[in-house]
Order: structure tokens, then C-alpha cells, then sequence
């Protein structure tokens, strides 16, 4: 009788909080990645236009870096499933399982999905010294500086990894890599000339572009993009490297075993953020697609997912890129 009485009180605690949630406390919204760059944009920009659908609330972004994103991952998987704390990832979800060894956490049943928010193309881009201007004098400076080159990136298991991996096995040619906590530091070291190459999004690559003070060789889309300060770059593909496509995508997930309420409460407020016009104006302006297909259900950004450990399983390993 006892047992009986305390599991309907937390029952009845679990619909008061799903009723009143999310007013208790801020709602933190973890980014695997340091402050300042892409992963970071995509977040602060999303926490502010979730802040009305979601009552007002507080979104305060928590910048968990380390471990190519694994650590701010781990630390939403381990989280109290309340709805406080949510966790923001890119298309590491998909790569990490393969391209890391042991990771700490189940990509698959440790969390709740709740959505898909974006598309973004990567760039390949060099330090402002670099004496190439294009693609094809790029290709004929790696040759000639083989053992030299210093290619950054945000930690094994990142997006810049990835993206950096596939090139060098492209090219067959091999960098040396730097890691870093995220692009933001990496952009940093690249504009300062420490290191000469990195392929990161263009929701952080577009504005240094625009500035000149990095220089673009290309995307890595199928397509050009729109984006004036890109438009102009060829794709990897018309640059000679057969077949080679990233396209970043970013989704919204919480821990595994959130209440439906609240899980339902957060989908809403992700789908009226996607429609916010100043939303997709600033994605828009950096060369980011917000999602507006049947991704943005929590049932097919798991269907999504699914199907990008499948298509990049065998392209890693076929690339035999793997870290332990
Ligand atoms: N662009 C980074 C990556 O390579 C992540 C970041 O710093 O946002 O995954």
C-alpha cells in the first residue's frame, strides 16, 4: 500500500511538472562545442527563438567542449530527463558511432529526439598567407608542401574531422592535424596563420570569407550554394574529387525517459522556432537551410539519423579513418 502511494505521488509530481514546465527553472540548452563557433550559432540563435513558443523561458546555452563532441553528448545522455537540460549536436550523432571508438554514451537509446533544425554546407578554407587563390593552385601548393601542412579541427569525431579526413583520403595525401575544442579557436589560429587549413560550416566560415580574412577554395555541397560570399566557389566535386559531399545537419534531442508532455511542449516550440522569420533570415544569411520537411518530428529525425550511420558507416571504413 505504501509502494502504491509513493509511485502515484511521483506519478501526480510528473504531471505537475509536465503542466507547469518550463517555468521552474532556465532551460540549458548544451552545445559540445566551444562559444563562438558554428555549433555555438546554430544554438544561440535557436535558444532565442525558442524563448517565446516555450512561455518566455530562459534558454541558457552551455558550451560542454571536448572530445570532437562527445563530451557535451555524454553529459545530456547522464542528465535528469526534466526537460532542463537539452543537448543541441550536428552530424557527429551519425559519424561518432564509426569514427570513434568507445564512446560513452548510445546514440540511439540514450536519448530522446525531438527534432531537426538545419542543413549546413561546409567550406574549405586557408590561412590569408596561403599563396593560393583557387582551388587548383591549392592542390598544386599541398603537393608541394606535403609535409608541412598543419590541417585544424574540432576533436576526433567532429564535423571539421570528418570533413578533413575525406579530403586527405581524396587527395592521399597526409596532414598533420591539429585539434581543437572547436572551430571557433581553430578559426582563430587559422586567421593568425598557426595552422593553414580547415573545412568547417558556413554558419561560421561565411562572415570571415565576406572579410577576406580567411581564404574559400570550396564547398562541399552537390551544388553551389546562393549565399553571395559563396556563390562563386566550386564544389569539391567540379574541383576533381569525385564524389565527395558533407552536408551538416544539426538536431535537438533531451535524455531518454523525458515525459511526453514536455518532450511534446519541446517539439512545438522547435517547430514554431523554424518558422520564425528572424530565424531563418540569420540561418539564411550564413548559407545554413532551416528545416522545414517531416524531419522536424521526433520519429523521423531518429529515421534520419538512422539512415546517416548507415550511408557514412561504410564510407568511413572504406576511408579506414577511425580514432580510438
Ligand atoms: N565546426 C565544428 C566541427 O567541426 C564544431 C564547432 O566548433 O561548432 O564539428
Amino acid at each position: 500500500m505504501k509502494r502504491l502511494l509513493v509511485v502515484a505521488a511521483a506519478a501526480l509530481s510528473l504531471v505537475a511538472q509536465a503542466d507547469t514546465y518550463p517555468t521552474s527553472k532556465p532551460v540549458t540548452l548544451v552545445v559540445p562545442f566551444t562559444a563562438g563557433g558554428p555549433t555555438d550559432r546554430v544554438a544561440r540563435d535557436l535558444a532565442e527563438a525558442m524563448r517565446k513558443p516555450l512561455g518566455g523561458a530562459t534558454v541558457v546555452v552551455d558550451n560542454a567542449a571536448g572530445a570532437g563532441g562527445s563530451i557535451g553528448a555524454n553529459k545530456v545522455a547522464k542528465a535528469a530527463p526534466d526537460g532542463y537540460t537539452l543537448l543541441l549536436h550536428h552530424i557527429a550523432m551519425a559519424t561518432m558511432p564509426t569514427l570513434v571508438r568507445n564512446i560513452p554514451f548510445k546514440v540511439d537509446s540514450d536519448f530522446e529526439y525531438l527534432g531537426m533544425i538545419n542543413d549546413v554546407p561546409m567550406t574549405l578554407i586557408g590561412k590569408p598567407g596561403l599563396p593560393a587563390n583557387n582551388y587548383k593552385e591549392l592542390s598544386t601548393w599541398i603537393q608541394a608542401n606535403k609535409d608541412k601542412i598543419n590541417l585544424g579541427n574540432a576533436g576526433v569525431g567532429s564535423a571539421s574531422h570528418l570533413c578533413g579526413l575525406l579530403f586527405q583520403n581524396a587527395i592521399q595525401v597526409d596532414m598533420t592535424t591539429v585539434p581543437y575544442k572547436g572551430t571557433a579557436p581553430a578559426m582563430t589560429d587559422l586567421i593568425g596563420g598557426q595552422i593553414d587549413l580547415m573545412c568547417d560550416q558556413t554558419t561560421n566560415t561565411t562572415s570571415q570569407i565576406e572579410g577576406k580574412k580567411v581564404k574559400a577554395f570550396a564547398v562541399t555541397t552537390n551544388k553551389r550554394l546562393t549565399t553571395p560570399a559563396l556563390k562563386d566557389l566550386p564544389t569539391m566535386q567540379e574541383a576533381g574529387l569525385k564524389g565527395f559531399e558533407v552536408t551538416i545537419w544539426h538536431g535537438l534531442y533531451a535524455p531518454k525517459g523525458t515525459p511526453p508532455d514536455i518532450l511534446a511542449k519541446l517539439n512545438g516550440a522547435l517547430k514554431a522556432a523554424l518558422k520564425d522569420p528572424e530565424f531563418i533570415k540569420k540561418q539564411e544569411g550564413l548559407g545554413a537551410v532551416v528545416v522545414t520537411d517531416k524531419r522536424v518530428e521526433p520519429a523521423e529525425h531518429k529515421k534520419f539519423v538512422a539512415a546517416e550511420i548507415a550511408k557514412w558507416s561504410p564510407v568511413i571504413k572504406a576511408a579506414g579513418v577511425y580514432a580510438d
